[in-house]
């Protein structure tokens, strides 16, 4: 067995492998126990989130292991990212699927069977095709030259997934293919039923499990409110952060009128949803990651496949379905371990979108509603609304919700960063509750919306017909919005200050806590709304820290888009963000001290060094 040293894994061999093929200076948490394992030979399962560093956890045992590793993933957009950034890094990468000719797919595959590459990424139903399984995968298994077999993406297995691939489910037949071989199965997905799912479907042998933490702690979250001032903050945030964003809207129409307006106000900005043809979509998303376009602005279509690294920002222009949503499509932002921001509009008027979005779930042949899907539909966007609407930390409520305890403060959210006034709300909460109260009398329950009817002295034929107008506590809320109110009642559920309850829909009910407010014997605060005006609760520019020269990262911008461009590969291929930044600090002026930025592995220092000195050398003589 060769490079024996690096299998054992001394210390110094394995970080002088990640520094020699991929140019980092240190693994990321988790990568290094999982990278031992694989190397040891053990089926594993690694739940990692969203730029993690998954891929390096499988490549980098690739290299030290004989043979090849084939890679599973499900995207053609997904296996041409992985292998131009491996090929880059000068490592022996090539992938099979449906986009290659005859020819080509030949000449691959008979260099496969010499040894020529050390990872094969190839789509599931490439790998199970019986001439594939016969002419290819047989002769290697006898020859033992199949190192492990890698399941990206592995959540496709699972139809309780969001992605199922029925194809997915056939690689368990794989073990009995190739005995011996690791299988090693990497995803983003939390939910455990998933992840039992993974292990099960694709019979892991007495598998590694490994999770990591899926607390991203470069992100910054922050939420406000929504309202006319929204596009000139989003348009503030494009003008003021040259980098690559997202921006998430609910419909179709949305994002079209959206596109057009951030153009005219000078953004390179472009459309995606699933309404556009599927060639004007290939061109718009390569453009993003082309940095061509600098945002955007799509549908929960632009998902998956978008490997982009340096996206410094996700803008929900609208609110998403659900917590799990929105965790996984603000993750998109700052892969690379950069600073990013994810910032999330929320109105009142979003409720009632997504309440008559979800009234709309009927079963499409008998239009009966789906009344267990409209319920859960109703739980998830309740936990959206607690998440927008809370002053706690939005980490801790994101981690909570996948069963991690997070205690915070995290100090990268906008509660933690500029915590909102709390304000005295006792008196109107009152009145909220004795109005649920004098309803109960007369044995009737009503959801938020009538009783702030009935509070704020409505005169509509709902009230009159059911004699609300004769309470006593009829009109006594005119002096607050209904706004107002809708944010006190939420903050009362929140604070457990009173109940919902399902009755057909759902009703707000007293409870002991209720009594002891309505008592007098508990005071009620209320966290005052964001104003408007707060900028400082967007989040942290991402101005470059002071000794960074911002002249020469531009300047090195533009060559690394130049190089790219002549490569027709997408500038994050050549070097991340962190790699320029570190240049234009260090300012490298010879071959050895260029080797040393974090990014630059043996074959970057072989292609790149030249023009980047040449580029910090003509910098320093101006
Ligand atoms: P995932 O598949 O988990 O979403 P990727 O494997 O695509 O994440 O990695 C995300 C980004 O992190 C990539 O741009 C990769 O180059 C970078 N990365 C991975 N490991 C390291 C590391 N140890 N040091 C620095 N950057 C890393
Ligand atoms: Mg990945």
């Amino acid at each position: 067995m060769q490079n024996d040293g690096a299998l054992h894994g001394t210390h110094d061999s394995l970080h002088d492998a990640l520094k020699r093929h991929f140019g980092f200076e240190s693994f990321r948490p988790g990568q290094e126990a999982i990278v031992r394992n694989a190397l040891a030979g053990r089926d594993l399962l690694a739940i990692m989130p969203t730029g993690g560093g998954k891929s390096l956890c499988f490549q980098l045992p690739a290299l030290l292991r004989p043979g090849v590793t084939l890679v599973v993933s499900p995207l053609i957009a997904l296996m041409q990212d992985q292998v131009r950034l491996l090929l880059d890094n000068g490592i022996a990468a090539t992938f099979l699927n449906s986009s290659l000719d005859p020819a080509e797919a030949r000449a691959r595959t008979a260099a496969l069977l010499r040894g020529e590459y050390k990872l094969l990424y190839l789509a599931p139903e490439r790998l199970l095709q019986p001439e594939f399984l016969n002419s290819v995968l047989a002769p290697l298994a006898r020859a033992h030259s199949i190192a492990a077999i890698v399941i990206d993406e592995a959540h496709c297995v699972s139809e309780w997934g969001h992605d199922f691939r029925p194809e997915y489910r056939q690689l368990a037949t794989l073990r009995e293919r190739c005995p011996g071989t690791p299988m090693l199965a990497f995803t983003a997905t939390a939910t455990p039923r998933v992840r039992a799912d993974i292990v099960r479907q694709l019979a892991l042998a007495d598998p590694v499990v490994h999770v990591a933490s899926f607390n991203r702690p470069n992100l910054f979250y922050a939420v406000r409110p929504k309202g006319r001032h929204s596009y000139a903050e989003l348009l503030a945030t494009a003008r003021d952060d040259a980098g690559a964003g997202i921006v998430y809207c609910l419909s179709r129409r949305r994002v079209e009128e959206l596109a057009r307006k951030l153009c005219e106000d000078g953004i390179r900005a472009l459309p995606y949803h699933a309404g556009l043809d599927a060639e004007t979509r290939r061109v718009n998303q390569e453009a993003f990651i082309r940095d061509d376009a600098q945002v955007m602005v799509a549908t929960i279509a632009f998902g998956m496949g978008i490997n982009k690294p340096d996206v410094r920002w996700v803008v929900h222009y609208d609110l998403p379905r659900t917590l799990e949503g929105y965790y996984q499509e603000s993750g998109r932002a700052g892969r690379d371990g950069d600073r990013a921001r994810c910032i999330l509009y929320f109105g009142a008027g979003d409720i009632r979108t997504a309440d008559f979005l979800i009234q709309q779930k009927v079963d499409p042949l008998s239009g009966e509603p789906l009344l267990e899907e409209q319920r859960m539909a109703r739980q998830q966007l309740r936990q959206v609304v607690s998440y927008a609407e809370s002053s706690e930390c939005r980490r801790a409520i994101q981690l909570r919700y996948f069963g991690e305890d997070f205690p915070g403060p995290c100090n990268a959210c906008d509660n933690c960063c500029e915590p909102r006034a709390l304000e005295d709300r006792t008196v109107e909460a009152q009145q909220f509750l004795s109005c649920i109260a004098r309803l109960a009398q007369r044995r009737e329950r009503y959801g938020i919306g009538h009783l702030i009817d009935i509070l704020r002295g409505s005169e509509s034929e709902r009230i009159l017909s059911r004699n609300h107008h004769t309470l006593s506590v009829y009109g006594i809320g005119k002096h607050h919005s209904v706004e107002q109110w809708r944010a006190i009642a939420r903050s009362l559920l929140h604070q457990g200050l009173v109940s919902e309850i399902q009755d057909g829909y759902s009703v707000l009910a007293l409870n002991a806590e209720s009594w002891a407010v309505l008592r007098g014997e508990r005071r009620v605060q209320v966290a005052a709304s964001r104003s408007v005006r707060d900028r400082a609760a967007a989040g942290p520019h991402a101005a470059a820290p002071a000794d960074v020269d911002g002249e020469l990262f531009e300047t090195l911008r533009a060559l690394r888009k130049r190089l790219a461009d002549t490569a027709g590969v997408p500038p994050y291929v050549i070097f991340h963000d962190a790699s320029l930044r570190e240049m234009a600090r260090r300012r490298p002026a010879t071959v050895g001290e260029f080797a040393a930025i974090p990014g630059v592995g043996q074959a970057k220092l072989a292609r790149y060094a030249e023009p980047f000195v040449a580029a910090i050398r003509g910098h320093l003589h101006t």
